[in-house]
């Protein structure tokens, strides 16, 4: 099916990309007024205004497996490290859009975007996930069960960069399409460049909260996870390998497409 000569996918990725970036400057002239907040949550600060509720109700197509999990995890103390629905559906467009079959999840949580790629992946996908703590993971592991898509999710439970190591080793280096990096932030260069040589060209690396809140405007010297943060964003701006996007998506969403 083609719109005016134009691929159905490409017709989805360009709506939806539209959406992120209106929602995103919508947000940003918002929070011109305030002062400058920490919203490490994904952006949760905005998550009661009307807009937001607007945006969520016209927009989200939410699996039941993932809306119930998104409730669970919210009842969980530190639900801030939740990924917010609606960038977690963005990538999952994005991840369907470039017809990716294997994705690299760097930080799983409970999982709710690990279910969210899986979904988004045909039969013979596979997301390798990665966490150290298989505690909250656990909360989510029903719920992959639950939609049908668990056979899909290759749950690493170590350090990443040691199953990144393993990856290259097995020789799967530019063999993934799809890598989202949402780990401790210190680890942040590690994670890119191994990633970096594990995915495709024309594959994507979706790099998680690259705002910090706000404080990498202003990094101090001891907060390491701010200045590995900012160092990243500075490399990847020079970086010729890849194309990049800062999205004002959450807290702040940079996508790197491999040249
Ligand atoms: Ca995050």
């Amino acid at each position: 099916m083609t719109f005016r000569g134009v691929s159905k996918e490409a017709f989805i990725g360009t709506v939806t990309l539209g959406v992120i970036f209106l929602a995103g400057y919508l947000f940003g002239k918002n929070r011109k007024s305030r002062k400058m907040k920490l919203c490490k949550s994904h952006g949760t600060d905005a998550d009661n205004s009307p807009l937001m509720q607007y945006i969520l109700r016209n927009s989200m197509r939410e699996h039941p497996a993932l809306a119930t999990l998104r409730q669970k995890t919210l009842e969980h103390d530190k639900n801030v490290m939740m990924v917010s629905s609606e960038q977690s559906q963005f990538m999952a467009n994005l991840a369907k859009l470039i017809k990716a079959k294997k994705a690299l999840e760097i930080g799983v949580f409970t999982g709710y975007n690990t279910l969210s790629i899986a979904l988004a992946l045909p039969q013979d996908g596979v997301v390798v996930a990665c966490d150290i703590e298989e505690t909250y993971v656990n909360v989510g592991k029903p719920y992959w069960k639950e939609a049908g898509v668990e056979k899909k999710i290759d749950l690493r439970i170590q350090p990443a960069l040691t199953t990144l190591d393993e990856l290259l080793d097995a020789g799967e280096a530019e063999t993934f399409d799809f890598a989202f990096i949402d780990a401790d932030k210190e680890s942040y260069d590690g994670y890119y460049e191994k990633a970096l040589r594990l995915i495709r060209k024309g594959g994507v690396i979706a790099i998680d909260n690259v705002f910090w809140g706000g404080a990498v405007i202003n990094p101090s010297p001891e907060d390491l996870a701010t200045v590995s943060i900012d160092k990243l964003n500075k490399k990847l701006h020079r970086d010729t390998r890849i194309n990049l996007s800062m999205l004002t998506v959450g807290d702040g969403l940079t996508l790197a497409f491999k040249l």
